[in-house]
């Protein structure tokens, strides 16, 4: 009985401080209602990193991963993203006041994933947008060798898939499980197959900790920055997307800030390469990803603010 009075005195107590507490840090924080005032604006978005996919590969130029690229009936991505690029670039610069865009290649040099990652590094980018254009590996079919022969012969012939269409986001991450691979397989979904020389192997134990550490800093903001970009292609221009996918891509993970890789269309499509190839489509995709820019940046810097509240 005793036991019991002095159980619920000490509840009494225990939980009359605790709401003491409780009131006093109300009070404290009424009192003090601006402390935010100190720290805002302390994130400024300030420098963009542009990165024109592929280019050619310099006699002489130093070992490195290097990929060539994907072709379409008329035009090459290596050309096709700087062209994008250099718009985007002035873009950004012209519109977005205080924003400065670096890009990682300027001529059709192509420049090495690691070199990439170190001028986007060496030149503290806060965001890193990636520029591609997406293709359709051949699809194997199997065909037959004459018809008058009793006996049929077949030969197994590679013919272009000029199937896929519109855009892709791609952001870092490693987690595509095995049935999404043979699902990819099978549907005959696009092939990154020009990406093959930048994927990283999932099982490398630097690179799960790499992934780790780079999905706990940056990954919230690169979905917010693909999801913004693939907005605009869809609701503003009208295009076709498959939205948002994650993949183990080197340049992406080694440059220490968001990023996102865009595909911006199929250039083994005839619809798609024209479109990536005239003015007013390319138009079309820098003033989408600057719109893109714009709102992913007053998202950010407001969010620095109500983080510290
Ligand atoms: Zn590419």
């Amino acid at each position: 009985m005793k036991n019991k009075i002095l159980n619920r005195l000490k509840k009494m107590i225990f939980g009359s401080s605790a709401l003491l507490i409780c009131l006093s840090l109300f009070s404290f924080k009424s009192e003090h209602p601006i402390k935010k005032d100190t720290v805002v604006n302390s994130f400024k978005l300030r420098t963009i990193i542009i990165d024109a996919g592929h280019g050619v590969k310099a006699d002489g130029a130093p070992p490195g991963h290097y990929s060539r690229g994907a072709t379409g009936s008329f035009s090459s991505e290596r050309n096709v993203t700087l062209a994008i690029a250099l718009k985007l670039q002035k873009a950004i610069e012209k519109d977005l006041t205080g924003v400065k865009a670096v890009l990682t290649r300027t001529t059709e040099d192509d420049v090495s994933f690691e070199r990439r990652a170190e001028i986007a590094n060496q030149n503290k980018g806060n965001l890193f947008i990636s520029i591609h254009c997406n293709s359709l590996s051949d699809r194997v079919v199997r065909e037959r060798v004459g018809t008058k022969r009793r006996k049929p012969v077949y030969r197994t012939v590679r013919v272009p898939d000029r199937s896929g269409k519109g855009a892709l986001m791609l952001i870092y991450g490693l987690h595509r499980s095995k049935e999404e691979e043979n699902a990819i397989k099978s549907n005959q979904v696009e092939d990154d197959s020009d990406l093959n020389g930048d994927a990283l192997d999932p099982n490398d134990p630097t690179v799960i900790i790499l992934t780790n550490e780079y999905k706990r800093k940056f990954r919230k903001q690169s979905v917010n920055i693909a999801n913004f970009i693939n907005d605009e292609f869809v609701q503003t221009d009208g295009r076709r997307s498959e939205g948002l996918r994650e993949q183990g891509i080197y340049v992406l993970c080694h440059s220490a800030m968001p990023s996102v890789l865009v595909e911006t269309g199929y250039i083994n499509n005839p619809d798609d390469e024209e479109y990536l190839n005239s003015e007013d489509g390319q138009n079309e995709i820098v003033n989408s990803i600057v719109r893109a820019i714009s709102n992913y940046k007053r998202q950010i810097e407001q969010q620095v603010i109500t983080n510290t509240n």
